[in-house]
């Protein structure tokens, strides 16, 4: 299953300018108001942000939610292990925290 966003539809109606009359483009604009809505939320996108604290010791490191500023502690180079491999390999953060408490996506800088 897949979502449209009503707006874009209405947008992308308007792209047929020219090639349909503009009084079938507006009824069919009128009509996008009888598609049935999904209960979907909308995605909020943060990144983990370092932040330099007292506390750095090592290869360890704090992160803050850019949206919320929740902290998480974190190797400054996180590694991952994987099935039949005997070396770790390096991985984002975000790939390890891919969501903060506050809901936001941790995007990949
Ligand atoms: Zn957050």
């Amino acid at each position: 299953m897949s979502y449209v966003d009503t707006e874009q539809v209405s947008k992308w109606l308007d792209r047929w300018k020219g090639y349909l009359d503009e009084d079938s483009i507006m009824r069919m604009k009128y009509r996008i108001i009888d598609i049935p809505t999904a209960d979907v939320t909308e995605v909020k996108h943060g990144k983990w942000v370092m932040v330099e604290t007292e506390y750095d010791i090592g290869n360890s490191a704090i992160y803050e939610c850019s949206l919320c500023g929740r902290k998480i502690g974190c190797d400054r180079y996180p590694t991952k292990r994987v099935p039949g491999s005997d070396y770790p390999i390096a991985v984002s953060v975000e790939e390890l925290f891919p969501y903060c408490h506050c809901g936001a996506k941790m995007e990949v800088e």
